[in-house]
């Protein structure tokens, strides 16, 4: 084995152990209801869906599944569209490991490579981070069923039922049935890619979005523009140039790049734990203030692009129309306030919408889901408007609670969550407060239900701890004390260890 490889395996046996002392009483609660496969079926298994089954696993629930479209290895985007060389969240920021130190990716990153290269990064590098990934799903063995899709969740046929899921795997479809639903689809989850009308409408051979599977190695000697400056917009645009292109045209609508980062900001145990505690007046304030903000690209995508001259950096240029010109070799012209540009192929790096209803998953009850703009009114028309109106613990709150009192046991740990949760959701910047939110809302709503069943199973289970009430018939020494004296003496022999101390 290497020494990577060696201390890998020494973290493993390290965490089980730190497992087995932080334990919770062995007990998995929450009784089974006939007819029912799961307590809890999770959506997607990126790092929210996997932190989220272990989260629930430190709640003691038993039944949880999750299930990812993806094959085993790449469920997210981290060997796939995030094609940064690092993480953008502060490398010290708490994650997935929730009350296991040893499962951080700090732990894990030192185990492999020792702390001095921990000390050495700014940033946790991306791929290092999908490695991490795989690990914390295999040392914690989550169950993920891989190359599955839920293709939709039905209503419960009665009020206290449970959803029947539909799953897809190798064009096979069969059908499961969960208490509760926890959504945790990744960065589209609340709608879907956002693409400009003028590029949707692009013969597709020409233009991609930033979450595609683009082949960079056929950019080579192409001109490539890239619309939209984010940190995706940066990222792609480094990707064309490293693969050869002749040209990146990176265009920005703002007249400046934003320098500043209001995430970083929120990054406080204050934030992450309680926003989700304030008025929807604030919430509301808060989210159109902070919504309006720009975000800034990373530095490392900056100076990936910077180090190239033929990349052209075009700020005010907000696209105003495009059109394909030439018909043996088509190419597009792309036009700006400041002229037209020519090129081969467009990147649109232009991000993602919030309409649940692009969310095939949820489309057999999209109609019951409340949304912001059906409980706050000023939120009408805003961005903050068509965001689902969650309660505390992620849970879809309904239009009409009558119509679909089972709505609270479906969640949304995804982008749409924004609003109501602030950054405890399933990124980084939070994740921590959003998961405990989730599993205590779980646990404690899995309790409320089966009060009825606990309360009569206490008054009939019994749990006999004196097994031995020390009669004594009068004949011969009294057993009592003989089976004290055994007793007593492991006691003497601890006692004797703390005086003396451990045994070397
Ligand atoms: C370039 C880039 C850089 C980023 N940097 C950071 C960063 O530094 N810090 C940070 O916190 N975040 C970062 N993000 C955001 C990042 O995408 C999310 O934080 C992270 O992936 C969220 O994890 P997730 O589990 O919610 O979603 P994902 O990791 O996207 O996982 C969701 C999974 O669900 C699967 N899925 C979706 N729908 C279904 C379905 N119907 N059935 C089955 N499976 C389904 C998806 O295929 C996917 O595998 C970055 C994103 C990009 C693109």
């Amino acid at each position: 084995m290497t020494s990577a490889e060696n201390g890998v395996a020494a973290l493993t046996a390290r965490v089980h152990r730190d497992l087995e002392l932080s334990a919770p009483p062995p007990r998995w609660w929450v009784p089974h209801t006939e007819g029912t496969d799961y307590e809890v079926l999770v959506v997607g298994g990126g790092h929210a869906g996997l932190a989220a089954a272990f989260a629930l696993t430190r709640q003691r629930i038993p039944r949880v599944l999750v299930v990812d479209r993806n094959p085993r290895g790449t469920a997210g985007p981290w060997r796939s569209y995030a094609r940064m060389h690092t993480l953008r969240s502060p490398k010290w920021m708490p994650g997935i490991e929730l009350d296991v130190p040893s499962l951080s990716v700090r732990a894990w990153f030192e185990a492999r490579y020792g702390a001095d290269a921990w000390e050495s990064i700014t940033y946790v590098p991306r791929l290092d981070w999908a490695d991490y990934l795989d690990w914390y799903r295999e040392v914690l063995e989550l169950p993920v069923r891989c190359d599955t899709d839920v293709v939709a969740v039905h209503e419960p046929t009665e009020p206290d039922g449970p959803f029947r899921i539909v799953l897809e795997h190798g064009g096979e479809h069969d059908t499961v049935t969960a208490r509760r639903v926890v959504f945790a689809p990744g960065l589209d989850g609340a709608g879907g890619p956002s693409v400009p009308p003028a590029v949707a409408s692009l013969p597709r051979s020409l233009w991609a979005h930033s979450a595609d599977d683009i082949d960079f190695a056929a950019l080579e000697g192409k001109s490539v523009g890239v619309l939209g400056a984010g940190a995706s917009g940066w990222d792609n645009a480094a990707c064309a140039l490293e693969a050869g292109a002749d040209h990146v045209t990176l265009f920005a609508r703002r007249d400046e790049i934003p320098t500043h980062n209001p995430l970083r900001w929120m990054e406080f145990v204050g934030f992450q734990h309680h926003y989700a505690d304030w008025s929807d007046h604030q919430k509301f304030e808060f989210s159109c203030y902070s919504g309006g903000l720009p975000q800034p690209p990373t530095q490392y995508g900056v100076w990936r692009c910077r180090d190239f001259d033929n990349f052209t950096l075009a700020l005010g240029s907000s696209l105003e129309s495009i059109a394909v010109t030439g018909d043996d070799k088509p190419r597009l012209t792309v036009t700006t306030p400041d002229g037209e540009h020519e090129v081969d192929f467009l990147v649109a790096a232009t991000g993602y919408v919030t309409d649940l209803r692009l969310r095939p998953e949820l489309a057999a009850f999209i109609d019951h889901i409340a949304l912001w703009e059906d409980r706050y009114a000023p939120s009408r028309g805003t961005s903050i408007g068509p965001c689902p109106y969650l309660g505390g613990g992620f849970e879809f709150t309904a239009k009409d609670p009558d119509a679909a009192p089972w709505i609270s046991r479906l969640f949304h740990l995804s982008v749409g969550a924004r609003a109501s949760m602030g950054v405890a959701g399933h990124q980084l910047s939070g994740i921590g407060a959003g998961l405990a939110r989730l599993a205590s809302t779980i646990a404690r709503d899995a309790f409320l239900e089966h009060t009825d069943e606990f309360v009569a199973q206490f008054r009939t289970v019994e749990s006999v701890e004196v097994h031995d009430l020390g009669r004594h018939d009068g004949a011969g020494p009294r057993p009592s004390s003989a089976r004290y004296a055994e007793a007593d003496e492991q006691q003497t022999l601890v006692r004797a260890l703390r005086s003396e101390g451990a045994p070397q």
